[in-house]
């Protein structure tokens, strides 16, 4: 029998965790969808292509072009367009399609969180006094905070903030996860900072800022999530094997 052909629209760990266990296994064909906006990408154990589809159309006619039977949208919690195009996609070509998507972090005693719902709130909630900011929210959006040029900023990203923030004051760390908290508190004391502003992303490979950030008593500036598409959504890469097994099993295809 034909193995079943999967699309995995990645760009997160999760995506990975799951490429890697599909791949190998004569039961799927799978292939892994970046954005193409990492430089350099880690290298993939399957198929990767690279770059955006052209929109809903672009990603209809791919599934369709080819013959996709499961599409699974394994991108970051905050890509919110790739997701939202991904259920459009899905609806109007009848591909059974499931999410990847690593629940939020969750407040613990000890947190001093101040949640907001987007970046532009989230600059409104640094005040006007000069504070010492850690801006750990990737490089696409870090341009928002030039409407707060009297803060100083440390910005961490993978890949260069391009063009650099318009602020006076702003150090770049270029560097990819996992971060550990002992070392996020070392970096926490040695710059001085009084504020941290994060995606709430969740997952482990990033949490070391918040558990460091609770320990030194440091206020977290916590964007949260917008609700996501209403698709059926699975927490881990185990649990979308399960599902995959699941929707692909011979007695789905043939509509038992
Ligand atoms: P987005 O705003 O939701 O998507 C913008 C456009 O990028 C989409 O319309 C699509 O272009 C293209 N695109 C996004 N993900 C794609 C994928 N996996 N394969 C092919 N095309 C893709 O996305 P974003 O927030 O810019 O994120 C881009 C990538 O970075 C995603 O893969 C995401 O998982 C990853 N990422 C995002 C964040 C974040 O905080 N947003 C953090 C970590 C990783 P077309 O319309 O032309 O198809």
């Amino acid at each position: 029998m034909a193995a079943h052909r999967i699309l995995i629209l990645g760009g997160t760990t999760e995506a990975r965790q799951l490429a890697a266990r599909l791949a190998g296994d004569p039961r799927y064909d799978a292939t892994l969808s970046l954005a193409g906006r990492t430089a350099e990408p880690k290298a993939m154990p399957l198929p990767v292509r690279s770059g955006g589809f052209g929109g809903v159309d672009g990603l209809a006619d791919y599934l369709k072009r080819e013959n996709i039977d499961l599409l699974i949208d394994a991108t970051h919690p905050f890509a919110i367009r790739i997701s939202a195009n991904a259920a459009e996609a899905s609806a109007r070509t009848g591909t059974p399609l499931f999410a990847l998507r690593r629940p939020g972090w969750n407040e613990q005693p000890g947190d001093r969180w101040t949640r907001v719902p987007d970046l532009e709130a989230a600059v409104d909630a640094l005040g006007a006094a000069r504070r010492r900011i850690f801006l750990a929210i990737g490089r696409q959006e870090a341009h928002v905070f030039n409407r707060a040029p009297q803060h100083a900023y440390l910005v961490r990203s993978v890949d260069p903030v391009e063009p650099p923030l318009t602020v006076p004051q702003a150090d770049y760390i270029l560097s990819i996860g996992p971060f550990d908290e002992a070392d996020e508190r070392a970096l926490l004391t040695e710059k001085r900072i009084d504020v941290v502003v994060t995606k709430n992303s969740g997952g482990e490979a990033t949490y070391g800022k918040i558990a460091a950030a609770r320990a030194l008593g440091i206020e977290v500036i916590m964007v949260e999530r917008r609700h996501p598409a209403d698709v059926p959504a699975v927490a881990t890469a185990e649990e979308a094997l399960d599902r995959i097994a699941h929707l692909l099993s011979p007695a789905m295809k043939r509509g038992v």
